[in-house]
């Protein structure tokens, strides 16, 4: 059966800007995701707008990221709402997409839905439209619950379950996250489709250690951790500072933590732990900065830490790799699969601070090993590329168009 091409989608990604700094409270690997593959699945003819709140009062905007890949503001409810406040807004913000559509003339072939909370408006356009629909979770509650003590809202959950019974397709970054979705929906393995996504090559690439010290007015001989991302327990930085002070080489390690913003204190809780277990004077703190200046983080650093409870993709650990830094990660979710133990990091089997160190100590006690794994880290994260990620896609909005067209031949 001939399905219509796929020439212009839209994605639906109400809480998800991709113009906002990655790595504050709410900002993250799904706002580079968004900022990266839209400029990539233009790159290979299929136009892309991406739907998202306005940060600021008025609209809509209309912003280009590409050739043929546009950011849409659209305004519904208070610019400064937390994403827990956008709910009762979600009404609003589909009525501006289809005032903004209308306005355009705009026709698309596809829906894509970021999040769960842009579920039930990007279900509910598609249904109008009569187009198939997609869903990318990035997260789930089930797991995040699963992995820690946090409660996830009823509504969240129920929504998730919802989105993943009624899109066409449901998006998997990995193989792990497609067995996930499996266990916890009964999603059959065939109504889902594994896509990851990339990373920049060309900012994340190797550069000098000891220059991007000297940028960063950091010791040139003191061996670097470096932890990069929003500051919260799911990501396990206390496990870091913890792992720190079990360190034989604590003396001589800098524990650099990036990420979070002044404002939100984020880092608070964090900085008692470091005084409580004596370890201050060993850990360096920035708020989080654009991804141009994190590239000589990566650098300085000897090897990244990811301890999370959870990852469905992983980005800070590509970058890392692909900055040729090795990574210790914790064994969970996509970094099981990202870090490849032995040969571009190590992974680490549970939370476990005492393992953590050992990993740590072991790696940074041997240079040999550390270059070698930096070498593997490189050559494993170039496999990575936003094209790829973006062909993969497109294999998987035909794959709904398919699937979609065949559905509406036996019910007409
Ligand atoms: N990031 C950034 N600046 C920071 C901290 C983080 O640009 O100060 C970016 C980082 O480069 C990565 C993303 O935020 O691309 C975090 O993605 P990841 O998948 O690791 O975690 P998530 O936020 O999705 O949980």
């Amino acid at each position: 059966m001939n399905t219509p091409p796929i020439k212009r989608i839209a994605m639906v990604s109400v809480h998800g800007c991709p113009m906002v700094t990655p790595g504050m409270r709410f900002a993250g690997g799904m706002n580079v995701y968004l900022r990266d593959i839209a400029p990539a699945i233009a790159a290979a003819g299929v136009s892309v707008d991406v739907y998202t709140r306005s940060h600021k009062a008025g609209g809509p905007e209309v912003f280009e990221i590409g050739p043929n890949a546009r950011v849409i503001h659209l305004s519904a409810g208070d610019p400064e709402l937390v994403k827990s406040e956008v709910v009762p807004h979600l009404p609003e913000f589909r009525e501006r997409m289809l005032e903004f559509v209308a306005s355009e003339g705009l026709e698309y072939d596809l829906v894509h839905s970021h999040y769960w909370l842009s579920g039930s408006v990007a279900q509910s356009v598609a249904a109008e439209w009569g187009l198939p629909g997609v869903v990318s979770f990035h997260t789930l509650a089930a797991i995040k619950e699963r992995e820690s003590s946090e409660t996830e809202p009823e509504q969240r959950k129920v929504a998730e379950e919802q989105m993943a019974h009624g899109a066409d397709l449901v998006f998997a970054f990995t193989h792990d996250e497609r067995r996930e979705l499996n266990e916890l929906f009964g999603i059959e393995d065939d109504r889902i489709h594994v896509a990851p996504g990339g990373v920049d090559l060309s900012l994340f690439r190797p550069t000098d250690k000891l220059q991007a010290r000297e940028r960063l007015g950091f010791n040139p001989t003191e061996n670097i951790v470096l932890f990069v991302g929003r500051p919260e327990p799911f990501k396990g930085p206390d496990v870091l500072i913890s792992a720190l002070a079990h360190m034989r080489g604590k003396a001589n390690t800098r524990l650099v933590l990036v990420g979070g913003s002044e404002g939100e204190h984020s880092f608070d809780w964090l900085r008692l732990l470091a005084v409580e277990l004596g370890v201050a004077d060993r850990v360096s703190w920035y708020t989080a900065v654009p991804q141009e200046q994190l590239v000589d983080f990566y650098a300085a650093a000897d090897v990244t830490a990811v301890p999370s409870f959870h990852e469905s993709f992983g980005l800070v650990a590509l970058e890392s790799m692909a900055s040729g830094r090795p990574v210790v990660a914790s064994n969970v979710g996509a970094l099981s699969t990202q870090v490849l133990d032995g040969e571009t990091g190590r992974l680490v089997a549970a939370h476990d601070p005492v393992d953590f160190a050992y990993s740590l100590d072991d790696l940074l006690g041997d240079p040999r090993l550390l270059g070698a794994m930096g070498e593997g880290a490189v050559a494993h994260a170039r496999t990575f590329t936003w094209a790829r990620a973006a062909d993969q896609a497109l294999e998987g909005y035909r794959r709904a168009a398919q699937g979609f067209a065949e559905r509406a031949q036996v019910i007409g």
